[in-house]
């Protein structure tokens, strides 16, 4: 008897959902196609007015994609717990690809959280944040049809934000880390990345080396990067050297300068940048680690990393990252 009532019930879904698509098909193939090629136009908004059938169907793939992430995600929250038998059965096979509109935290806008303390990847440069993750950041979100938002946090905050789905993803001159991976998924790499060694021009420390064999030493990091995890279990914990950690980079170079540290440990490019605007300081020729950048997703959104990935991949390709990655490091 049940049984009977479910196909019954499919095949009116069916034959509703026919007539609707004969209703408005020419418009159907055109928002279709539009979101295909990721354009300006408003591909999702059509899809939020479509038939009650469809919308209800919690075949979003923002959504069953994503195992682990919270409910908290918009998309996923969409969807009802256990939708009656009558909306929950049919066309979730025939639907296309979920437009990117439709796959972000915001319906059209693509959030980045980024901590721009970190030149040249991500800086204030009047009011507006400016660097090579935000301009490749831009050009992704071009690509899939998005408006690119970005929110300025601390660098610490970040994976959190990715992860409860404050936010779509982390892009913040991030290293790929095995810990890290624990929580997110990252992108396909665009940069690499070394930690460096910043120090006063006539210091004791003259490569890594020193920092081991010599030891003691006060070190200046910025909170939660890799070169305070990557300092405090090479040094700190086998008693080597202290750590002292700050909010920004910015902070632990001013201890620098002041004397409160004997070094820093950070990524190589912001050093150039902190050392230019500090005559006295000295980078060291050897290097503390050498690293991938990448962009972090909550753990499970395949739908949203892998569009982005298309895209970035497609910008290394054509030489848009270089192109950006010259124009604010130069070809050096
Ligand atoms: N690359 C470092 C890390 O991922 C630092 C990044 C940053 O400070 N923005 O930990």
């Amino acid at each position: 008897m049940r049984k009977i009532g479910k196909v019954l019930v499919i095949v009116l879904a069916l034959v509703m959902l026919a007539s609707v698509a004969f209703a408005c098909g020419d418009e159907t193939a055109g928002s279709g196609a539009a979101s295909g090629s990721g354009g300006q136009s408003s591909d999702g908004s059509s899809g939020n007015q479509s038939p009650p059938a469809a919308s209800a169907a919690p075949a979003s793939p923002a959504a069953s994609s994503s195992p682990q992430s919270p409910p908290a995600s918009p998309a996923a929250s969409g969807s009802p717990q256990s939708p009656p038998a009558s909306t929950s059965v049919p066309a979730q096979s025939a639907e296309p690809a979920a437009p990117a509109a439709d796959i972000t935290v915001e319906s059209g806008v693509l959030i980045m959280a980024t901590n721009a303390e970190f030149p040249p990847y991500e800086f204030w440069e009047g009011s507006k944040i400016v660097g090579i993750d935000a301009e490749v950041a831009e050009a992704i979100a071009t690509k899939l049809g998005l408006t690119l938002r970005i929110d300025d946090i601390d660098f610490d905050a970040i994976i959190a934000a990715v992860t409860a789905g404050r936010v779509d993803m982390g892009m913040a001159g991030m290293t790929v880390t095995e810990e890290r991976k624990q929580s997110v998924d990252f992108s396909t790499s665009y940069a690499m990345g070394v930690q460096v060694i910043i120090v006063k021009e006539g210091s004791p420390i003259t490569d890594v080396d020193d920092l081991f064999d010599i030891g003691g030493f006060d070190i200046g990091v910025q909170e939660a990067t890799t070169g305070d995890l990557y300092t405090t279990w090479d040094l700190e914990d086998e008693g080597l050297a202290t750590i002292t950690r700050y909010r920004r980079g910015a902070d632990a170079v001013q201890a620098l300068v002041t004397g409160r540290v004997d070094c820093v440990v950070i990524d190589n490019e912001p050093a150039k940048a902190f050392v230019a605007m500090n005559p006295g300081l000295v980078i060291l020729e050897t290097e503390y680690a050498v690293e991938d950048y990448a962009i972090a997703f909550a753990k499970g959104n395949t739908a949203l990393r892998d569009a982005v990935d298309v895209a970035l991949r497609e910008l290394i390709a054509d030489g848009t990252v270089k192109k950006i990655v010259d124009k604010y490091i130069g070809a050096d």
